[in-house]
Protein backbone atom coordinates (compact mmCIF):
# COMPACT_ATOMS: atom_id res chain seq x y z
CA UNK A 1 0.00 0.00 0.00
CA UNK A 2 1.17 3.96 -1.14
CA UNK A 3 1.14 5.65 1.92
CA UNK A 4 0.32 9.71 1.42
CA UNK A 5 2.95 11.80 2.43
CA UNK A 6 2.88 15.40 2.69
CA UNK A 7 5.62 17.47 1.66
CA UNK A 8 7.05 18.13 5.59
CA UNK A 9 6.56 14.56 6.28
CA UNK A 10 9.20 14.12 3.86
CA UNK A 11 11.06 16.70 5.18
CA UNK A 12 10.83 15.02 8.13
CA UNK A 13 11.99 12.11 6.82
CA UNK A 14 15.19 13.59 5.35
CA UNK A 15 16.34 15.06 9.09
CA UNK A 16 15.22 11.64 10.40
CA UNK A 17 14.12 8.63 9.56
CA UNK A 18 12.41 8.04 13.43
CA UNK A 19 11.17 11.36 13.31
CA UNK A 20 8.97 10.51 10.17
CA UNK A 21 7.57 7.33 11.69
CA UNK A 22 6.94 9.20 15.41
CA UNK A 23 5.22 11.85 13.72
CA UNK A 24 3.14 9.29 11.47
CA UNK A 25 2.24 6.87 14.37
CA UNK A 26 3.13 8.65 17.65
CA UNK A 27 2.35 12.42 17.39
CA UNK A 28 1.54 12.04 21.15
CA UNK A 29 5.09 11.61 22.18
CA UNK A 30 5.60 14.84 20.53
CA UNK A 31 6.72 18.21 22.82
CA UNK A 32 4.88 21.79 22.00
CA UNK A 33 8.06 23.74 20.91
CA UNK A 34 8.14 27.63 21.13
CA UNK A 35 10.46 28.53 18.99
CA UNK A 36 8.55 26.27 15.92
CA UNK A 37 4.96 27.73 16.66
CA UNK A 38 6.83 31.24 16.14
CA UNK A 39 8.76 30.11 13.38
CA UNK A 40 5.31 28.74 11.71
CA UNK A 41 3.92 32.64 13.06
CA UNK A 42 6.43 34.21 11.24
CA UNK A 43 6.25 32.21 8.15
CA UNK A 44 2.27 32.97 8.23
CA UNK A 45 3.06 36.67 8.61
CA UNK A 46 5.58 36.78 5.55
CA UNK A 47 3.31 34.30 3.54
CA UNK A 48 0.32 36.34 3.58
CA UNK A 49 2.61 39.35 2.98
CA UNK A 50 3.76 37.56 -0.59
CA UNK A 51 0.38 37.25 -1.70
CA UNK A 52 -0.75 40.90 -1.01
CA UNK A 53 2.24 41.57 -3.37
CA UNK A 54 0.01 40.22 -5.79
CA UNK A 55 -3.83 41.58 -5.48
CA UNK A 56 -4.97 40.03 -8.34
CA UNK A 57 -3.80 36.68 -7.06
CA UNK A 58 -6.86 33.75 -6.21
CA UNK A 59 -6.42 31.51 -2.66
CA UNK A 60 -6.89 28.27 -3.56
CA UNK A 61 -9.07 26.30 -1.69
CA UNK A 62 -9.22 28.70 1.31
CA UNK A 63 -11.29 25.74 3.48
CA UNK A 64 -8.14 23.71 3.66
CA UNK A 65 -9.55 21.01 1.33
CA UNK A 66 -7.17 19.28 0.01
CA UNK A 67 -9.50 17.41 -2.69
CA UNK A 68 -11.27 20.71 -3.28
CA UNK A 69 -7.57 21.83 -3.71
CA UNK A 70 -6.32 19.65 -6.37
CA UNK A 71 -9.99 20.28 -8.45
CA UNK A 72 -9.23 24.12 -8.05
CA UNK A 73 -6.41 23.87 -9.09
CA UNK A 74 -6.57 21.74 -12.29
CA UNK A 75 -9.03 24.39 -12.91
CA UNK A 76 -7.61 27.30 -13.24
CA UNK A 77 -4.63 25.98 -14.89
CA UNK A 78 -6.63 24.70 -17.46
CA UNK A 79 -8.21 28.24 -17.46
CA UNK A 80 -7.52 31.06 -20.47
CA UNK A 81 -7.30 33.39 -17.85
CA UNK A 82 -4.52 32.98 -16.59
CA UNK A 83 -3.66 34.29 -12.70
CA UNK A 84 -1.47 34.15 -9.91
CA UNK A 85 -2.51 31.21 -7.48
CA UNK A 86 -1.58 30.43 -3.95
CA UNK A 87 -1.64 27.62 -2.74
CA UNK A 88 -1.78 25.57 -5.95
CA UNK A 89 -1.88 21.94 -4.93
CA UNK A 90 -0.54 18.77 -6.76
CA UNK A 91 -0.16 14.88 -5.98
CA UNK A 92 2.17 13.07 -7.31
CA UNK A 93 3.05 9.39 -6.17
CA UNK A 94 1.26 9.46 -3.16
CA UNK A 95 2.66 12.52 -2.26
CA UNK A 96 1.25 15.68 -1.49
CA UNK A 97 2.36 19.60 -1.64
CA UNK A 98 1.23 23.23 -1.97
CA UNK A 99 2.85 26.10 -3.85
CA UNK A 100 3.55 29.40 -2.28
CA UNK A 101 2.79 31.25 -4.97
CA UNK A 102 2.41 29.74 -8.67
CA UNK A 103 3.47 32.87 -11.61
CA UNK A 104 2.24 32.78 -14.79
CA UNK A 105 4.63 33.35 -17.45
CA UNK A 106 4.83 32.77 -21.44
CA UNK A 107 6.68 29.55 -21.27
CA UNK A 108 4.90 27.82 -18.53
CA UNK A 109 4.60 28.50 -14.36
CA UNK A 110 7.29 30.23 -11.98
CA UNK A 111 6.98 28.34 -9.25
CA UNK A 112 8.13 30.21 -6.02
CA UNK A 113 8.60 29.28 -2.08
CA UNK A 114 8.38 31.73 0.19
CA UNK A 115 10.41 31.47 3.19
CA UNK A 116 10.95 33.99 6.25
CA UNK A 117 14.80 33.63 6.65
CA UNK A 118 17.51 35.97 4.75
CA UNK A 119 19.35 33.34 3.09
CA UNK A 120 18.65 30.31 1.10
CA UNK A 121 19.26 27.31 2.98
CA UNK A 122 20.11 23.57 2.15
CA UNK A 123 16.78 22.65 3.50
CA UNK A 124 15.05 25.15 1.36
CA UNK A 125 16.84 23.93 -1.86
CA UNK A 126 15.42 19.87 -0.98
CA UNK A 127 11.80 21.43 -0.39
CA UNK A 128 11.65 23.04 -3.76
CA UNK A 129 13.59 20.37 -5.16
CA UNK A 130 10.47 18.12 -3.82
CA UNK A 131 7.69 20.84 -5.00
CA UNK A 132 9.01 20.57 -8.70
CA UNK A 133 9.74 17.17 -9.07
CA UNK A 134 5.99 16.60 -7.22
CA UNK A 135 4.25 19.51 -9.84
CA UNK A 136 5.67 18.48 -12.77
CA UNK A 137 4.68 14.66 -12.24
CA UNK A 138 1.54 16.10 -11.90
CA UNK A 139 1.62 17.55 -15.27
CA UNK A 140 2.35 21.17 -14.44
CA UNK A 141 4.81 22.82 -17.35
CA UNK A 142 7.23 24.56 -15.13
CA UNK A 143 9.31 27.17 -16.25
CA UNK A 144 11.22 28.59 -13.32
CA UNK A 145 11.30 27.74 -9.43
CA UNK A 146 12.48 30.61 -7.62
CA UNK A 147 12.75 31.03 -3.12
CA UNK A 148 11.62 34.39 -2.03
CA UNK A 149 13.62 35.43 0.87
CA UNK A 150 13.82 38.40 3.01
CA UNK A 151 16.28 40.84 1.68
CA UNK A 152 17.89 42.20 5.08
CA UNK A 153 19.44 45.40 3.56
CA UNK A 154 16.21 46.71 2.53
CA UNK A 155 15.23 49.92 4.91
CA UNK A 156 11.58 49.92 5.66
CA UNK A 157 10.00 53.81 3.98
CA UNK A 158 6.48 53.53 6.55
CA UNK A 159 3.39 53.64 5.03
CA UNK A 160 2.78 50.31 5.14
CA UNK A 161 5.15 50.12 1.88
CA UNK A 162 6.61 46.74 2.14
CA UNK A 163 7.27 46.19 -2.08
CA UNK A 164 10.70 46.11 -1.40
CA UNK A 165 10.87 43.30 1.85
CA UNK A 166 10.93 40.33 -0.43
CA UNK A 167 13.94 39.40 -2.50
CA UNK A 168 13.73 36.24 -5.52
CA UNK A 169 16.59 33.98 -6.13
CA UNK A 170 16.47 31.13 -8.74
CA UNK A 171 17.27 28.13 -7.71
CA UNK A 172 17.09 25.79 -10.70
CA UNK A 173 20.52 25.16 -10.88
CA UNK A 174 20.65 23.62 -7.36
CA UNK A 175 17.33 21.43 -7.24
CA UNK A 176 17.77 19.96 -10.96
CA UNK A 177 20.60 17.82 -9.45
CA UNK A 178 18.15 16.45 -6.53
CA UNK A 179 15.60 15.79 -9.07
CA UNK A 180 16.65 11.50 -9.35
CA UNK A 181 16.99 11.94 -5.75
CA UNK A 182 13.56 12.62 -4.91
CA UNK A 183 11.81 9.59 -5.73
CA UNK A 184 14.36 7.62 -3.92
CA UNK A 185 13.59 9.86 -0.45
CA UNK A 186 10.06 9.09 -0.99
CA UNK A 187 10.67 5.26 -1.59
CA UNK A 188 12.96 5.05 1.21
CA UNK A 189 10.12 7.40 3.45
CA UNK A 190 7.06 5.30 2.20
CA UNK A 191 9.62 1.92 3.74
CA UNK A 192 9.92 3.57 6.33
CA UNK A 193 6.50 5.16 7.36
CA UNK A 194 4.44 1.34 6.89
CA UNK A 195 7.09 -0.21 8.66
CA UNK A 196 8.00 -0.64 12.57
CA UNK A 197 10.02 1.69 14.67
CA UNK A 198 13.56 2.66 13.25
CA UNK A 199 15.85 2.58 15.61
CA UNK A 200 18.34 6.02 15.61
CA UNK A 201 20.64 7.40 18.29
CA UNK A 202 19.58 10.95 20.03
CA UNK A 203 22.29 12.54 18.12
CA UNK A 204 23.42 16.29 15.75
CA UNK A 205 20.52 15.31 13.46
CA UNK A 206 18.03 16.22 17.23
CA UNK A 207 18.72 19.81 16.42
CA UNK A 208 19.35 20.38 12.61
CA UNK A 209 17.74 21.81 10.56
CA UNK A 210 15.28 22.43 13.37
CA UNK A 211 14.99 21.15 16.83
CA UNK A 212 13.03 17.96 17.07
CA UNK A 213 10.09 17.70 19.22
CA UNK A 214 10.65 13.82 20.11
CA UNK A 215 13.90 14.90 21.66
CA UNK A 216 12.45 14.17 25.73
CA UNK A 217 11.12 10.42 23.88
CA UNK A 218 14.13 9.64 22.61
CA UNK A 219 16.16 10.42 24.74
CA UNK A 220 14.54 8.41 27.46
CA UNK A 221 14.97 4.89 25.43
CA UNK A 222 19.08 6.07 26.09
CA UNK A 223 20.83 5.72 29.18
CA UNK A 224 22.35 9.14 30.01
CA UNK A 225 25.65 9.32 30.20
CA UNK A 226 27.47 10.88 33.47
CA UNK A 227 29.00 13.02 32.24
CA UNK A 228 27.64 13.55 28.35
CA UNK A 229 30.03 15.00 26.02
CA UNK A 230 27.53 18.11 25.13
CA UNK A 231 29.04 19.42 28.40
CA UNK A 232 32.59 20.02 26.53
CA UNK A 233 32.50 23.86 25.14
CA UNK A 234 33.48 24.45 21.41
CA UNK A 235 32.21 20.92 20.57
CA UNK A 236 31.55 21.63 16.66
CA UNK A 237 28.61 19.88 14.88
CA UNK A 238 31.31 17.51 12.32
CA UNK A 239 33.70 16.78 15.97
CA UNK A 240 30.22 15.57 18.29
CA UNK A 241 29.11 13.74 15.46
CA UNK A 242 32.49 11.91 14.69
CA UNK A 243 32.52 11.02 18.47
CA UNK A 244 29.19 9.67 18.34
CA UNK A 245 29.91 7.66 15.52
CA UNK A 246 33.08 6.65 17.46
CA UNK A 247 30.47 5.74 20.87
CA UNK A 248 32.13 8.10 22.49
CA UNK A 249 28.94 9.46 24.74
CA UNK A 250 30.77 10.01 28.02
CA UNK A 251 33.28 12.80 28.29
CA UNK A 252 35.41 9.83 29.73
CA UNK A 253 35.25 7.86 26.06
CA UNK A 254 36.95 10.65 24.88
CA UNK A 255 40.76 10.05 24.18
CA UNK A 256 42.30 13.06 26.49
CA UNK A 257 45.12 14.24 24.00
CA UNK A 258 41.94 14.87 21.49
CA UNK A 259 40.61 17.75 23.25
CA UNK A 260 41.27 21.91 23.43
CA UNK A 261 43.38 23.33 26.50
CA UNK A 262 39.56 24.64 27.38
CA UNK A 263 38.14 21.48 27.00
CA UNK A 264 40.61 19.30 28.99
CA UNK A 265 40.09 21.91 31.77
CA UNK A 266 36.09 21.74 31.60
CA UNK A 267 36.58 17.81 31.55
CA UNK A 268 39.08 18.05 34.78
CA UNK A 269 36.18 19.92 36.47
CA UNK A 270 33.50 17.80 35.38
CA UNK A 271 34.98 14.59 36.02
CA UNK A 272 36.42 15.62 39.42
CA UNK A 273 33.47 17.73 39.94
CA UNK A 274 35.21 20.50 41.00
CA UNK A 275 35.65 24.42 40.29
CA UNK A 276 37.92 25.86 38.60
CA UNK A 277 39.36 29.13 39.92
CA UNK A 278 41.58 32.05 38.75
CA UNK A 279 41.49 35.91 40.45
CA UNK A 280 42.28 38.16 37.85
CA UNK A 281 45.63 39.26 37.65
CA UNK A 282 46.94 43.12 38.24
CA UNK A 283 47.05 43.96 34.73
CA UNK A 284 43.08 42.94 33.97
CA UNK A 285 42.24 44.49 37.15
CA UNK A 286 43.43 47.73 36.12
CA UNK A 287 40.73 47.52 32.89
CA UNK A 288 38.12 47.36 35.51
CA UNK A 289 39.61 50.18 38.03
CA UNK A 290 38.19 53.28 38.90
CA UNK A 291 33.62 53.89 38.70
CA UNK A 292 32.30 51.35 36.65
CA UNK A 293 29.21 51.54 34.81
CA UNK A 294 27.21 47.85 34.13
CA UNK A 295 25.39 47.89 31.18
CA UNK A 296 22.91 45.53 29.20
CA UNK A 297 20.43 46.31 26.38
CA UNK A 298 17.53 44.24 25.84
CA UNK A 299 16.41 44.38 21.96
CA UNK A 300 13.31 43.49 19.93
CA UNK A 301 13.43 42.71 15.91
CA UNK A 302 10.67 41.97 13.31
CA UNK A 303 10.85 40.21 10.31
CA UNK A 304 8.09 42.78 8.92
CA UNK A 305 9.69 46.31 10.14
CA UNK A 306 7.00 48.17 12.14
CA UNK A 307 8.96 51.18 12.23
CA UNK A 308 10.32 53.74 9.25
CA UNK A 309 14.12 53.53 8.95
CA UNK A 310 14.36 50.33 10.71
CA UNK A 311 15.58 46.84 8.40
CA UNK A 312 13.91 43.13 8.72
CA UNK A 313 15.26 41.61 11.95
CA UNK A 314 17.18 44.57 12.69
CA UNK A 315 17.92 44.92 16.37
CA UNK A 316 16.12 47.60 17.71
CA UNK A 317 16.74 48.45 21.55
CA UNK A 318 14.26 49.64 23.66
CA UNK A 319 15.72 49.09 27.13
CA UNK A 320 18.94 49.61 29.45
CA UNK A 321 19.90 48.66 32.98
CA UNK A 322 22.96 50.27 34.20
CA UNK A 323 24.72 49.38 37.63
CA UNK A 324 27.20 52.42 38.61
CA UNK A 325 29.68 51.07 41.50
CA UNK A 326 32.09 53.86 42.69
CA UNK A 327 35.39 52.99 44.29
CA UNK A 328 33.82 53.54 47.52
CA UNK A 329 31.79 50.40 46.47
CA UNK A 330 28.49 52.42 46.75
CA UNK A 331 26.03 51.31 44.11
CA UNK A 332 23.04 53.00 41.98
CA UNK A 333 20.98 51.85 39.11
CA UNK A 334 19.60 53.86 36.49
CA UNK A 335 17.43 52.65 33.62
CA UNK A 336 15.67 53.31 30.34
CA UNK A 337 12.79 51.27 29.20
CA UNK A 338 10.16 52.35 26.37
CA UNK A 339 6.78 50.78 25.90
CA UNK A 340 4.75 53.68 23.98
CA UNK A 341 4.84 51.29 21.20
CA UNK A 342 7.01 53.97 18.88
CA UNK A 343 10.53 53.57 17.70
CA UNK A 344 12.57 53.77 21.06
CA UNK A 345 15.73 53.91 19.29
CA UNK A 346 16.33 57.48 19.65
CA UNK A 347 15.62 58.36 23.27
CA UNK A 348 17.42 55.08 23.91
CA UNK A 349 20.61 56.77 22.48
CA UNK A 350 20.05 59.90 24.15
CA UNK A 351 19.62 58.55 27.68
CA UNK A 352 22.20 55.95 27.42
CA UNK A 353 25.24 58.60 26.45
CA UNK A 354 23.42 60.96 29.10
CA UNK A 355 23.86 58.46 31.38
CA UNK A 356 26.87 56.58 31.24
CA UNK A 357 29.32 59.76 31.76
CA UNK A 358 32.46 60.77 30.51
CA UNK A 359 35.13 58.36 31.72
CA UNK A 360 34.73 54.96 33.95
CA UNK A 361 34.77 51.13 32.49
CA UNK A 362 31.62 49.97 30.54
CA UNK A 363 31.18 46.54 31.93
CA UNK A 364 29.54 44.75 29.66
CA UNK A 365 28.85 40.39 28.99
CA UNK A 366 29.75 39.64 25.10
CA UNK A 367 30.82 43.23 24.00
CA UNK A 368 30.13 42.45 20.35
CA UNK A 369 26.31 42.34 20.62
CA UNK A 370 26.23 46.02 23.01
CA UNK A 371 28.89 47.30 20.46
CA UNK A 372 26.65 46.69 17.43
CA UNK A 373 23.62 48.27 18.61
CA UNK A 374 25.88 51.18 19.74
CA UNK A 375 27.49 51.79 16.21
CA UNK A 376 23.99 51.22 14.45
CA UNK A 377 22.59 53.90 16.94
CA UNK A 378 25.52 56.28 15.77
CA UNK A 379 24.75 55.35 12.08
CA UNK A 380 21.37 56.13 12.51
CA UNK A 381 21.55 59.72 14.74
CA UNK A 382 24.87 61.74 13.17
CA UNK A 383 24.29 64.52 15.44
CA UNK A 384 24.64 61.65 18.21
CA UNK A 385 27.47 60.00 17.07
CA UNK A 386 30.36 61.67 18.69
CA UNK A 387 29.05 60.79 22.21
CA UNK A 388 27.68 57.08 21.22
CA UNK A 389 30.93 56.56 19.44
CA UNK A 390 33.12 57.55 22.66
CA UNK A 391 31.24 55.35 24.54
CA UNK A 392 32.55 52.22 22.72
CA UNK A 393 36.50 52.41 23.53
CA UNK A 394 35.27 52.09 27.56
CA UNK A 395 33.70 48.34 26.84
CA UNK A 396 35.17 46.19 28.63
CA UNK A 397 34.23 41.96 28.19
CA UNK A 398 33.24 40.32 31.33
CA UNK A 399 32.82 36.94 29.03
CA UNK A 400 36.37 36.58 28.55
CA UNK A 401 37.64 37.07 31.54
CA UNK A 402 34.85 34.67 32.77
CA UNK A 403 36.21 32.07 30.26
CA UNK A 404 39.22 31.93 31.11
CA UNK A 405 39.36 32.26 34.92
CA UNK A 406 36.18 30.54 36.02
CA UNK A 407 34.15 27.22 35.83
CA UNK A 408 31.52 25.84 37.19
CA UNK A 409 30.41 21.62 36.61
CA UNK A 410 27.06 23.11 37.04
CA UNK A 411 27.41 25.68 34.02
CA UNK A 412 27.75 22.45 31.66
CA UNK A 413 30.05 23.93 29.19
CA UNK A 414 28.59 27.16 28.65
CA UNK A 415 29.68 30.57 29.88
CA UNK A 416 26.68 32.83 29.40
CA UNK A 417 25.73 35.25 32.11
CA UNK A 418 22.60 32.24 33.01
CA UNK A 419 24.84 29.81 33.25
CA UNK A 420 27.81 31.55 35.39
CA UNK A 421 25.88 33.58 37.88
CA UNK A 422 23.94 30.72 39.70
CA UNK A 423 27.27 29.18 39.93
CA UNK A 424 28.62 32.39 41.71
CA UNK A 425 26.16 33.34 43.25
CA UNK A 426 22.75 31.14 43.38
CA UNK A 427 20.40 33.40 45.22
CA UNK A 428 19.79 35.46 42.29
CA UNK A 429 19.45 32.16 39.69
CA UNK A 430 16.95 33.33 36.72
CA UNK A 431 14.73 30.69 37.73
CA UNK A 432 13.13 32.57 40.13
CA UNK A 433 11.96 35.61 37.70
CA UNK A 434 8.33 34.14 36.70
CA UNK A 435 7.29 36.36 34.31
CA UNK A 436 10.60 37.39 31.90
CA UNK A 437 13.84 34.93 32.90
CA UNK A 438 15.72 35.52 29.53
CA UNK A 439 15.85 37.40 26.64
CA UNK A 440 12.98 35.34 24.29
CA UNK A 441 10.70 36.58 27.58
CA UNK A 442 11.50 39.78 27.68
CA UNK A 443 10.89 40.16 23.91
CA UNK A 444 8.00 38.32 23.78
CA UNK A 445 6.46 40.63 26.93
CA UNK A 446 7.89 43.81 25.00
CA UNK A 447 5.48 42.53 22.37
CA UNK A 448 2.65 42.39 24.64
CA UNK A 449 3.25 45.42 26.16
CA UNK A 450 2.92 47.70 22.98
CA UNK A 451 -0.01 45.87 21.53
CA UNK A 452 -2.58 48.21 21.66
CA UNK A 453 -5.19 45.74 22.93
CA UNK A 454 -3.04 44.84 26.25
CA UNK A 455 -4.67 45.98 29.57
CA UNK A 456 -3.37 48.41 31.33
CA UNK A 457 -2.59 46.30 34.21
CA UNK A 458 -1.24 43.44 32.17
CA UNK A 459 0.95 46.25 30.78
CA UNK A 460 2.20 47.15 34.54
CA UNK A 461 3.04 43.68 34.90
CA UNK A 462 5.04 43.62 32.23
CA UNK A 463 6.84 46.89 32.51
CA UNK A 464 8.00 45.40 36.42
CA UNK A 465 9.24 42.19 34.89
CA UNK A 466 11.27 43.44 32.48
CA UNK A 467 12.32 46.25 34.99
CA UNK A 468 13.47 42.82 37.29
CA UNK A 469 15.17 41.07 34.12
CA UNK A 470 16.73 43.75 33.16
CA UNK A 471 18.01 44.77 36.41
CA UNK A 472 19.50 41.32 37.32
CA UNK A 473 21.67 41.09 34.19
CA UNK A 474 23.67 44.43 35.28
CA UNK A 475 23.42 42.90 39.07
CA UNK A 476 24.86 39.19 38.20
CA UNK A 477 27.89 40.98 36.05
CA UNK A 478 28.27 43.25 39.48
CA UNK A 479 28.33 39.92 41.78
CA UNK A 480 30.85 38.24 39.27
CA UNK A 481 33.25 40.79 38.57
CA UNK A 482 33.38 41.33 42.45
CA UNK A 483 33.55 37.50 42.52
CA UNK A 484 36.65 37.54 39.61
CA UNK A 485 38.75 40.48 41.65
CA UNK A 486 37.98 38.99 45.09
CA UNK A 487 36.72 41.91 46.08
CA UNK A 488 35.19 42.21 49.97
CA UNK A 489 32.74 44.11 48.72
CA UNK A 490 29.95 41.60 48.22
S1 LIG B 1 14.95 13.19 18.70
FE1 LIG B 1 16.59 12.81 17.25
S2 LIG B 1 16.64 10.58 17.04
FE2 LIG B 1 14.66 11.10 17.94
S3 LIG B 1 13.29 11.30 16.24
FE3 LIG B 1 14.05 13.32 16.66
S4 LIG B 1 15.80 13.58 15.30
FE4 LIG B 1 15.34 11.38 15.40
Amino acid sequence: MTIRLSKSKLIAFRQCPKRLWLEIHRPDLKLDDASAQSRFDTGYRIGDLAQSQHPDGVLIAPDNNLTNALRETENYLSSPDRKVLFEATFQAEGILVRADLLIPTTVGWHMVEVKSSTTVKDYHIEDAAIQSWVAKKAGLTLAKTSVQVVDSKWTYPGGNDYSGLMKLLAVDEYIAPLQTEVPKWLADAQAVAGGSEPVVKVGAQCNSPFACGFQNYCESLTKPAQFPISSLPMLHHAKRKSYEVAGYLDIRDVPFEELSAKQQRVARATINNEIFFEPLTEVEKQTVAGTRYYLDFETISFVIPIWAGTRPYQQVPFQWSCHVERPDNSLSHEMFLDLTGGDPSRAFAESLVSALGKSGPIIVYNQAFEKRIIRELANRYPDLAPGLNALLSRVVDLLPLANAHFYHPSMKGSWSLKAVLPAIAPELDYANLEEVADGLGAQTAFVEAIHQETPLERKAILEKALCEYCTRDTFAMVKILRYFCREPRQ
